[in-house]
């Protein structure tokens, strides 16, 4: 039975990777030629107030990627679902919710404080 569960959190995992690799590779692509930008001097703020919410969102993405790849791996390794700091197991509707993390409820919350 947890290998099912792990099996469906291994497809949710996989499909949010191949998303948020797509997302990368999109926003990756610089807009040929700056067609459109920078060619009035007001926009520039718009411009750049883009670029900087672009770059944030693209760091957001790498680092869950990254969560995600770790996941990945965990799971490879059997150590999936098991918190990293107490070494209990993870509460699996918890990993439904967040399935890349690594901490269970108490320790994250903990680690909030
Ligand atoms: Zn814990």
């Amino acid at each position: 039975m947890v290998a099912d569960i792990h099996h469906n959190l291994k497809t949710a995992l996989e499909k949010q990777r191949e998303q948020l690799q797509t997302e990368l590779a999109e926003s990756g692509t610089p807009p040929a030629d700056g067609m459109g930008y920078g060619t009035h001097q007001a926009d520039d703020g718009t411009v750049a107030f883009e670029q900087a919410a672009d770059l944030a969102m693209r760091e957001n993405a790498k680092r869950m990627l990254y969560q995600i790849e770790r996941a990945l791996f965990r799971m490879e390794e059997g150590t999936y679902g098991i918190c990293r700091q107490c070494g209990n197991k993870i509460d699996p509707a918890r990993l439904k919710a967040i399935p890349y993390t690594r901490y269970c409820l108490h320790c994250a919350a903990r680690a909030q404080e």
